[in-house]
């Protein structure tokens, strides 16, 4: 059976300790491998996620700082959305409140309560009360966050946000001109099923194993975006094991989509594609994962570098901005 779901989103941030801090202490997420953009080693790419960053959990950044905002708009992920346990809005309005980040309540989504605010950067961010997750009281097996290590369960009590923490992703924003080839390619090809729409808002789905993975396409006549800081770079979805990414590349090939090679990403392998209205998709195998440099107790620790780059380690390290991992525990 197809692995059908988000294995990750990567945007653009501006400065790198803002960002770090942020998404750590304010959100509670794991920083779970400081490396460098293997495209661009002088800049940082940073990995956040549960534990272990288990697939569907990871969010990542290419750190720029100084370098101009971007523009959200068509062509683009418009909205990064994180899954929280039921009930849990109450203590995340407050928690952002605390910590100066404006947030606005958005009703009813599909049912859904959720809370919308920007990063620090302007990235557009949402916090979705999920239906799939059990709310603290009634416990739960069968979520990433909590089938890991106790990593992120440190990392999180570390911050204050315990069993309201996210989850994983919830339902991100893709917003484009002309859905029809775009959705095409989700359920045709990347496993994914249609479950539901409202207005000009219709929700896809892709399960793997019990991680189960949302995507709200939206049609947009408005200008095309601009990538740049405060927006999505990409988004990548799972492949369990490299022989399913060759016959997703084969499939996309076929359909006369511009697929790179398979590329080494170290923790996983990628495969690169624009889709058919203009965003830069990703297909990412499940391993070998975050473990294979670092235990699960140092992740993101160390600045881990790819062997191609070991050699050139004094410099990489002379050339990227200095950040502190620790530098307040709420
Ligand atoms: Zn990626």
């Amino acid at each position: 059976m197809l692995s059908a779901g988000i294995h990750h989103i990567t945007a653009i941030a501006g400065d790198p300790q803002q960002n770090l801090s942020f998404y750590s202490e304010v959100l509670g997420l794991r920083l779970v491998k400081r490396t460098v953009n293997f495209d661009d080693p002088g800049s940082y790419h940073f990995y956040f996620g549960d534990g272990i960053g288990s697939p569907g959990t990871i969010m990542t950044f290419f750190p720029w700082p100084g370098a101009r905002r971007g523009v959200r708009g068509s062509g683009q992920v418009t909205a990064v959305a994180f899954a929280v346990p039921r009930d849990s809005i109450p203590f995340w309005k407050h928690r952002l409140w605390e910590n100066q980040v404006n947030a606005e309540e958005i009703a009813g989504r599909f049912g859904g309560n959720a809370l919308r605010f920007i990063d620090p950067d302007g990235l557009l961010l949402e916090l979705i009360e999920s239906s799939v997750i059990p709310s603290e009281a009634e416990g739960s097996h069968s979520q990433p966050f909590r089938a890991t290590s106790s990593g992120s369960l440190d990392d999180a009590r570390d911050h204050g946000v315990m069993g309201d923490g996210i989850r994983g992703f919830a339902a991100p924003t893709l917003a484009i001109g002309r859905p029809e080839r775009t959705e095409n390619l989700l359920t045709e090809i990347l496993g994914f099923e249609f479950v539901v729409e409202e207005q000009n808002r219709r929700r896809f789905r892709g399960s793997a194993g019990n991680v189960v993975s949302d995507i709200d396409v939206v049609s947009s006549r408005g200008d095309f975006g601009k990538v740049a800081v405060g927006t999505v770079h990409h988004i990548a979805f799972r492949a369990a094991d490299d022989d399913e990414q060759l016959r997703l590349r084969e499939q996309l090939v076929t359909r006369g989509l511009n697929v790179t090679p398979v590329i080494d990403r170290q923790y996983f392998h990628s495969i690169y594609f624009r889709e058919p209205n203009g965003i830069l998709f990703e297909i990412a195998t499940d391993g070998p994962g975050f473990l294979i440099d670092e235990s699960a107790d140092q992740l993101g620790e160390a600045l881990k570098l790819p062997p191609i780059y070991e050699s050139n380690r004094a410099e990489i390290e002379r050339t990227l901005p200095v950040i502190h991992l620790h530098h307040s525990t709420a």
